[in-house]
């Protein structure tokens, strides 16, 4: 199978090198000459432009890092969906506004396309490791259809439901993730002051009532834990602004819908204003060191 793939950031080039690995022809673009580089250096073909990706490709995949990156490739006189055969499925990982993925689906379905919305979880570890979760929107013919290409990217391939379901499970998800990390960063934080050795307050509260994800896999404090970005200076990862960016998700979406998330509204502004302190660009479990 052909596959085009848009989008070689800290997630799109290691999904992509697991495609390659299983032998599908890749053929990818990024607008950062390093990125492209490693990917032509795994055995990836290099496409002059997002759309050349889709000439001959049976699906194209983008992995971009927001709403207006993905409306920006697919829609208006010079997108994807003008220039692209409509025979080609379209698969969008990006993390981006239900409302908008429904409404990019709606202009792909007009123009005969099948497209589904495919955000994921487990972070760039498990883009490496190729055990990804997927979660889909879109028509089941058509999540039954890419199926295989993403068992190649992810371990796990969830039907949401219809388009924007898929969007709709990854924004819940992500606004408890952030939430999580505050609380988890803010209770290793009291232990810390209490005179704590962080590893052994981890190693508690993860057999405790306390456990979750950020405490047992993603520890925020540096040195509890080895391979986790707070123990390599919050490099890599997952970027405060992205999942600033996913906040702001389920905060504009719980206002469409007049849902209270008081916690996600406070997360939100905690994360802006760690951001506004010049760390959008480290990963976000560095809110361990949000100054107050
Ligand atoms: P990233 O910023 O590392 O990568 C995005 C890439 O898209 C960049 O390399 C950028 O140059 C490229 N790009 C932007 N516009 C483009 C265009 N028009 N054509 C071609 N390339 C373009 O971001 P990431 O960490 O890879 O995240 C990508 C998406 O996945 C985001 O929506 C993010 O929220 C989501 N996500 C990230 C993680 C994570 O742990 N990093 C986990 C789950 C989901």
């Amino acid at each position: 199978m052909k596959i085009g793939f848009i989008g070689l950031g800290n997630m799109g080039l290691p999904m992509a090198i697991n495609l390659l690995k299983a032998g599908h022809e890749v053929t990818g673009f990024d607008l950062v000459q390093g990125q492209i580089e490693a990917f032509a250096k795994a055995g990836g073909k290099v496409a002059k432009s997002a759309n050349a990706t889709a000439d001959g490709a049976d699906v194209v995949i983008s992995m971009l890092p927001a709403s207006r990156h993905v409306e920006g490739l697919y829609l208006g006189a010079n997108g994807l969906l003008t220039n692209a055969n409509p025979k080609t499925l379209l698969i969008d990982c990006s993390t981006i506004s239900p409302k908008v993925a429904q409404a990019v689906a709606a202009e792909a379905k007009a123009k005969g396309f099948a497209m589904v919305d495919a955000p994921v979880s487990g972070g760039t570890a498990g883009a490496q490791a190729g055990t990804l979760t997927f979660m889909v929107g879109g028509e089941n013919s058509v999540v039954e259809c890419i199926r295989p290409i993403l068992e190649k990217m992810g371990k796990n391939i969830f039907h949401a439901g219809g388009s924007g379901a898929g969007q709709t499970v990854k924004v819940c998800n992500n606004m408890l993730l952030g939430i999580q990390m505050l609380g988890t960063s803010e209770a290793l934080r009291l232990g810390i002051a209490n005179g704590m050795d962080p590893k052994v307050l981890s190693d508690i509260m993860s057999k405790s009532s306390g456990r979750n994800w950020a405490l047992e896999l993603y520890n925020p404090c540096p040195g509890v834990m080895e391979n986790v970005p707070s123990s390599k200076d919050y490099a890599g990862g997952f970027g405060v602004d992205l999942m600033l960016k996913d906040m702001g998700l389920a905060i504009e979406n719980a206002q469409d819908l007049g849902a209270s998330v008081p916690l996600g509204e406070l997360s939100r502004q905690l994360y802006e204003s760690h951001s506004k302190a010049g760390n959008g660009q480290l990963d976000f479990s560095s809110v361990f060191n949000l100054k107050d």
